[in-house]
C-alpha cells in the first residue's frame, strides 16, 4: 500500500531490516500487530528512544503514541528509572531466590489497589492464565465467562471472542445441555476442547450476563473482563456496569477477575478500579496487572482476596511457578516507575490526552470524516465510525481503509500511532509541548488523507 500524501522517501534501512527479519522470524516480528498488516507498509525498526520520541534505523524521529502499548507511562529512558536499573544490574540479574524489590513492588501494588496479595509473573498472558486456574481451583467449577472484543493475552481458553457474542451465547445455550462446545476458538491451533468451557458475551450487555448466569451460574468459576476495554479500541464500561458484574458474581459464588493489565496504573493512579470500584464501594475478587507495573521490563502480576490467594502453591493446591517471576531488574524498574507515577503525572497525561483528542476531533470534523473518540481515564482511541461504540460488533463497523490512510499520513509527519484502528493511543509524562505540537500539526493533513479515501470509495 502506498501512503496517501506521502512526503517521504521509503525508509530504506527499515525496509532492509524487515527483509532480514522476515527470513528468520515469521512475518518479521515477535508480536503480530507490529507487522503493519492492518495498514500496509514497512514497520519502522527502532534504534533508540528518549522521552516522547522514537528514532528509527533511518535516523527519523517520531512522537510515540504507542508507548510500548502502554508500559512507558513516564516516557522512554527516564533518567531515574535507568539509574536504578543500571545499579541493580551490577548486583547480578537473577538468582532464583527471593529478593527485596519483589516485596517492595508487591507492597506498592497492594497500597494502590484493593488486592490483599499479589503473585508476580512475566507477562499479562501468564497473569490471566494463572488467575483463571486459581479461580477454578478455588471454586471447584469449570466455566469461564468473557466478553467479545476483550483481549486477555494468548491463553488458549481465552482466545474465543470472534463473532457476535449474542449468537455465541444462544449457540452455547442450545448446545450446553448436551455438554458440547460453548464457543469456537478464535485462533488456529486452539482445540475446541480448550474453549469449550468459555462463554463469550457482548460487552456492556447486562441482559446477556444475567441470562448466562441464570443458565449456568452454579458452574461458572469466573467472569473475566478488561476493567475498561482497550483492545478493540477504547470501549469504556457503561456507568455501573463493572459494579453490576461484581454483584452478579457475588450472587452466584463466581469470582470477578478484573484484567487491569492495560488500565492498571495508567488510566489513574489506582487504575480503572480507582475510577469506579473505589468510588462505588466494591472490589474484584482477583485482578491482573502488567505493562506499566514492569516499567518497560517483562513483569506482570495477579492478585486479590487473601483467602483466594491462599489456594496458590506453596500454601495451597493450585500450582503456579516461574523461573524469572519477580525478576529483580524488572521489579526494580516497576517499583521506580510506580514511585515516580504521582498524581501530577496522571494530571499531565489527562491534559495531553485532552489536547490531542480535541485537535483530532477538530481535524476530522473539518475534513468531514465521521469519527467517535472514546476514553477511559487517560487512555483514548479514535473510531472511524458514525455511531457510538459500546461493544465489539460496533467497533468492527468502522472504516479501516480511512484509518490506514490517516495512519500513514501521521507517520510521514513524524507521529507513530498504533498501526490498527482497534487499539488505544497512549501518551506519557514526557509528552511535552514540542511533542504535542508535532501531533497537532500532523492531524489536518492526516484527516484530509482519510477524507480522500472515503470520497474515492463512496
Ligand atoms: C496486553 C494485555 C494482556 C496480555 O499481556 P502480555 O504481556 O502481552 O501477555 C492481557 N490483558 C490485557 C487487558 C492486555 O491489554
Amino acid at each position: 500500500m502506498t501512503a496517501i500524501g506521502s512526503q517521504l522517501e521509503a525508509p530504506l534501512e527499515s525496509v532492509a531490516w524487515f527483509e532480514r527479519a522476515r527470513a528468520v522470524t515469521p512475518g518479521g516480528v515477535n508480536s503480530p500487530v507490529r507487522a503493519f498488516n492492518a495498514v500496509g507498509g514497512t514497520p519502522r525498526f527502532i534504534r533508540s528512544a528518549s522521552g516522547a520520541w522514537l528514532t528509527d534505523v533511518d535516523g527519523r524521529e517520531y512522537v510515540d503514541l504507542i508507548c510500548s502499548w502502554g508500559p512507558m507511562l513516564l516516557g522512554h529512558a527516564h533518567p531515574e528509572v535507568h539509574r536504578q536499573v543500571a545499579e541493580a544490574v551490577t548486583r547480578g540479574t537473577t538468582y532464583g531466590a527471593p529478593t527485596t524489590p519483589e516485596v517492595e513492588l508487591a507492597e506498592e501494588i497492594v497500597a494502590r489497589t484493593p488486592v490483599d496479595q499479589v503473585r508476580f509473573v512475566s507477562s499479562g498472558t501468564e497473569a490471566t492464565m494463572s488467575a483463571i486456574r486459581l479461580a477454578r481451583g478455588f471454586t471447584g467449577r469449570d466455566l469461564v465467562v468473557k466478553f467479545a472484543g476483550c483481549y486477555h493475552g494468548h491463553v488458549d481458553a481465552l482466545l474465543a471472542a470472534a463473532g457476535s457474542g449474542l449468537v455465541t451465547l444462544r449457540d452455547a445455550a442450545s448446545r450446553g445441555s448436551s455438554g458440547q462446545a460453548f464457543s469456537v476458538p478464535g485462533s488456529s491451533g486452539v482445540p475446541d476442547s480448550a474453549t469449550a468451557l468459555t462463554i463469550v458475551l457482548p460487552y456492556n450487555d447486562r441482559e446477556a450476563v444475567t441470562t448466562a448466569f441464570q443458565e449456568y451460574g452454579d458452574r461458572i468459576a469466573a467472569l473475566i473482563t478488561e476493567a475498561a476495554p482497550g483492545n478493540m479500541g477504547v470501549v469504556p464500561p457503561e456507568p455501573g456496569f463493572n459494579a453490576f458484574l461484581a454483584a452478579t458474581c457475588t450472587q452466584y459464588g463466581a469470582l470477578l477477575v478484573s484484567d487491569e493489565v492495560m488500565t492498571g496504573f495508567r488510566v489513574s493512579r489506582q487504575g480503572q478500579w480507582g475510577l469506579d470500584g473505589k468510588v462505588e464501594g466494591w472490589r474484584p475478587d482477583l485482578m491482573t496487572f502488567g505493562k506499566v507495573m514492569g516499567g518497560g521490563f517483562p513483569a506482570a502480576a495477579f492478585g486479590g482476596r487473601a483467602d483466594v490467594m491462599a489456594h496458590l502453591a506453596p500454601l495451597g493446591p493450585v500450582y503456579q511457578a516461574g523461573t524469572l517471576s519477580g525478576n529483580p531488574i524488572a521489579t526494580t524498574a516497576g517499583l521506580a516507575t510506580l514511585r515516580l507515577a504521582t498524581e501530577d503525572v496522571y494530571q499531565h497525561l489527562h491534559q495531553v490526552a485532552d489536547q490531542i483528542k480535541g485537535a483530532a476531533a477538530e481535524a476530522l470534523d473539518t475534513a468531514g470524516v465521521p469519527h467517535r473518540i472514546q476514553s477511559a481515564g487517560t487512555m483514548f482511541s479514535v473510531f472511524f465510525a458514525d455511531h457510538p461504540v459500546p461493544d465489539f460488533e460496533a467497533a468492527q463497523a468502522q472504516d479501516t481503509a480511512a484509518f490506514a490512510a490517516f495512519f500513514h499520513a501521521m507517520l510521514d509527519r513524524g507521529v507513530h500511532l498504533p498501526p490498527s484502528a482497534f487499539e488505544a493511543w497512549f501518551v506519557s509524562a514526557a509528552h511535552d509541548d514540542r511533542a504535542v505540537q508535532t501531533v497537532l500539526d500532523a492531524l489536518p493533513a492526516a484527516a484530509s488523507a482519510a477524507a480522500q479515501v472515503q470520497k474515492g470509495t463512496r
